[in-house]
């Protein structure tokens, strides 16, 4: 489903989904082959969802559903409360979806409803589910999440968003680090020996106070950046901002001996260093782009810029 202006989108690895705005995503672990999102409202378990990778062989949901219900039912009863487990309680249908699913519902003192999946095309086998009070409309919360539900982009681009930080990112380039702390959304992703990251950080008026922008540039790209390239920059706007862009020569590509080495190491092209950093005033965060990419990946930069957004328009 498309995101809308209601609700909270989020973009992780392939899968998206909305839930409502006062739901926090508490945690993100793992990997596109194994992975889980929890959210929670004041501490509370609202929504999970989980995925695994199931490479080869054939997947009997039945069974799989027959197993997690039976350690759930487990988990429940442990708490003291008697538990009451229902299957197909046809919370949502397989054309809604478009895929074959099986759902349930348990109550034990909170009530749960619950669905799970196999994805041929990205081989994931996913576990989704929603969580509240009796007196709570969970059954209609759960159908609007998993309705809004996909597990893999139908392009090669693909959605990722979280804490309001969202972007495109080309399917391929794995996600290899992943910052998220107060203040501060970093995601970096690679290929081969190429990489790009997309970060938000806030607040601007509070960073950039007795700053310039070049200046938070040069600290937030770090030594790392600037002892491999000679960076330039240079005031531009951008998404209608004050912003900065910066293009970087890796150092190394005027140096006789290193082109001669890296010539017999690998037939790539140095990585040109390319960037771009915005103060969204409408949002109060700074959003900085970067990259160290071949001079093919030019078009992918100039998506990827593009792609983030930085504010809802109107
Ligand atoms: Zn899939
Ligand atoms: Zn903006």
């Amino acid at each position: 489903m498309k995101p809308t202006a209601k609700g909270q989108f989020v973009g992780w690895m392939g899968l998206t989904l909305t839930v409502p705005e006062n739901w926090d995503l508490v945690h993100v672990k793992g990997n596109r082959f194994d992975g889980y999102l929890r959210f929670e409202e004041d501490g509370v378990l609202r929504c999970e969802i989980q995925w695994t990778l199931v490479s080869a062989g054939r997947v009997v949901l039945d069974e799989q559903v027959d197993h997690y219900l039976k350690s759930l039912e487990q988990m429940l009863s442990k708490q003291g409360k008697p538990v009451s487990i229902k299957r197909n309680v046809h919370l949502v249908s397989r054309r809604q979806v478009k895929r074959n699913v099986r759902d349930f519902s348990w109550e034990a003192g909170t009530v749960g409803y619950g669905m799970m999946w196999f994805c041929e095309e990205c081989r994931r086998a996913l576990v989704a589910q929603v969580v509240g009070y009796e007196h709570e409309p969970v059954k209609e919360w759960a159908r609007q999440v998993f309705l809004s539900l996909s597990d893999h982009a139908e392009s090669d681009w693909e959605t990722w968003s979280l804490y309001g930080l969202r972007f495109e990112a080309p399917v391929g380039w794995n996600l290899s680090k992943s910052e998220l702390v107060p203040g501060k959304i970093r995601l970096l992703f690679r290929q081969g020996e190429y990489e790009f990251a997309i970060a938000r950080y806030g607040p601007a008026s509070v960073l950039l106070k007795g700053k310039t922008m070049e200046e938070f540039a040069v600290e937030a790209l770090g030594k790392e950046v600037l002892q491999r390239f000679v960076v330039h920059y240079r005031l531009e706007q951008l998404h209608g901002h004050e912003g900065m862009v910066m293009v970087g020569k890796d150092k190394g590509s005027s140096n006789p001996l290193r082109i001669f080495l890296r010539r017999l190491r690998t037939g790539n092209p140095f990585p040109q260093f390319r960037g771009a950093l915005w103060e969204c005033n409408h949002s109060n965060r700074l959003y900085l782009a970067t990259a160290a990419i071949a001079p093919e990946h030019e078009p992918l930069w100039e998506r990827l810029v593009q792609s983030v957004r930085c504010h809802e328009e109107g």
